[in-house]
């Protein structure tokens, strides 16, 4: 057995290596196992929130993420069966620091958080798979790669698949969706077709979300095709997409591509005795409008700071189950909503709700607010940051904006 941690973390993604780094610079020792060779490059979040911005300023890491990624200040939607496009442009906003969104690939983030982390002492072990637990009350005893470490915590930020969630037993509780998305990253000039450096197409049959990842050219085109489909053909059909949402143009060069599974789940609670979950493990959702890695690294900092106020005897352990019950009502009452409807919208069959929602779009283009709006939503999923002399304590703007779930309506006050 190695010597005892404060912490382990289990995976070494974004929120992994953000809550390591976080609770380093809080004073834990940690030791992050994780089951690759190296953090994962699939095709995932690329795009950062001021929400988030906040974390990699705080942690130390937005100016090196700035030189490694891109800003970007403007949102389109287009529902090119109505003809329809729209730009919204983020305003600066009193009170916020940011006035743009990050663009850069989850990798980059978990690797440069990584890098930081491991100057303070934390120990990152590759090709560690996490296959058993044992918490015995004082402590816990992880399993990986054929070895026992030992820690007084034990945080599973191993995705929505969270091997710590199934050993500790607790049950991912919501619903699985029944389309299949496709994520691509692709070589090919969109802004050439009118494409905004994020966007939302609405339309039943080909709805995507489009953004650029660098500054080299390379874009992530998101799409939906009905899980019935069979996933072997999968990487055939990318073409007879791009046909639609490159107007038939065929100067693509594809980079990657995977297909996922959609969920609207969170644990039936985010602590059971030493046992605690954050990021994709803790909650997952649907991907449209950027809120997975959103709200789930915001319950890896908060989770970092409420447990390193209990390892310096500063709060009792009962605030875990605060952190829990707070985590998983920002889910359920902002997140999920929010990403669902945006599903809906992006995706929506029955032309008068169509109408309708092009109504609301409308409006929001006419707003003069919009660009502060579409930055404060996100705030949103901050939440209560459960103790008076966290460094979170300000964070939150959000109480300023009254705006409907879907994010499209709203006033800031
Ligand atoms: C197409 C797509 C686009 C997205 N775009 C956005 C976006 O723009 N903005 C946004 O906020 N979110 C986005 N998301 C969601 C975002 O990708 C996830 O919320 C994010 O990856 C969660 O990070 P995580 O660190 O919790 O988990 P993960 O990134 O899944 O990392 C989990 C880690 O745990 C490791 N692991 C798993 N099991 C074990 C084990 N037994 N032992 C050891 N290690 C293990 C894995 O190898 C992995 O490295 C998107 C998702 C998809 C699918």
């Amino acid at each position: 057995m190695m010597d005892e941690t404060d912490v382990i973390i289990v995976g070494a993604g974004p929120v992994g290596m953000l809550t390591a780094l976080t609770l380093a610079q809080a004073g834990a020792s940690v030791r992050v196992l994780e089951k690759e060779p190296h953090i994962i490059n699939s095709p995932r979040a690329a795009v950062y929130f001021p929400s988030t911005l906040i974390i990699l300023e705080e942690l130390g890491l937005l100016d090196e993420l700035l030189e490694i990624g891109f800003t970007n200040k403007t949102f389109g939607t287009h529902i090119p069966e109505f003809g329809y496009h729209s730009v919204v442009v983020t305003q600066p906003v009193e009170g916020i620091p940011f006035d743009y969104q990050l663009h850069a690939g989850q990798h980059d983030v978990a690797r440069v958080a990584m890098e930081h982390a491991q100057k303070l002492g934390v120990e990152v072990l590759f090709d560690h798979e996490v296959t058993a637990i044992a918490d015995d009350g004082e402590g816990v005893t992880v399993t990986a790669g054929g070895q026992d470490f030992r820690a007084r915590w034990l945080i599973g930020c191993d995705g929505a698949r969270s091997t710590v969630r199934k050993l500790a037993g607790i049950e991912f509780e919501g619903h699985t969706w029944p389309e299949r998305f496709v994520a691509t990253n692709v070589k090919f000039p969109f802004q050439e077709l009118g494409y905004q450096q994020a966007n939302f197409v609405c339309d039943p049959v080909n709805m995507a979300v489009i953004a650029q990842l660098d500054r080299d050219g390379l874009w992530r085109c998101t799409y939906m095709e009905d899980a019935s489909l069979p996933l072997d053909g999968y990487e055939d059909r990318i073409h007879q997409r791009y046909e639609w949402f490159m107007q038939g143009r065929k100067d693509y060069e594809i980079v990657s591509a995977s297909p996922y599974m959609l969920h609207q789940r969170a644990g039936e609670t985010l602590r059971k005795g030493h046992v605690l979950l954050a990021g994709d493990a803790a909650h997952a959702t649907n991907p449209c409008g950027g809120l997975g890695l959103t709200s789930g690294v915001w319950t890896g900092v908060v989770l970092a700071d409420v447990l390193g106020a209990v390892l310096r005897g500063e709060e009792d352990e009962s605030i875990l189950d605060r952190f829990s019950d707070e985590r998983r009502r920002v889910f359920w009452e902002v997140v999920s909503p929010a990403a669902t409807e945006n599903k809906r919208m992006l995706q929506e069959t029955d032309m008068q709700q169509r109408k309708q929602d092009l109504a609301h779009i409308r409006a929001l283009d006419e707003n003069p607010e919009s660009g502060a709006l579409l930055m404060l939503f996100a705030y949103k999923v901050i939440g209560d940051v459960l103790r008076p002399g966290s460094r979170w304590v300000d964070a939150d703007p959000s109480d300023r904006v009254a705006i409907d779930i879907s994010g499209r309506q709203g006033q800031i006050h």
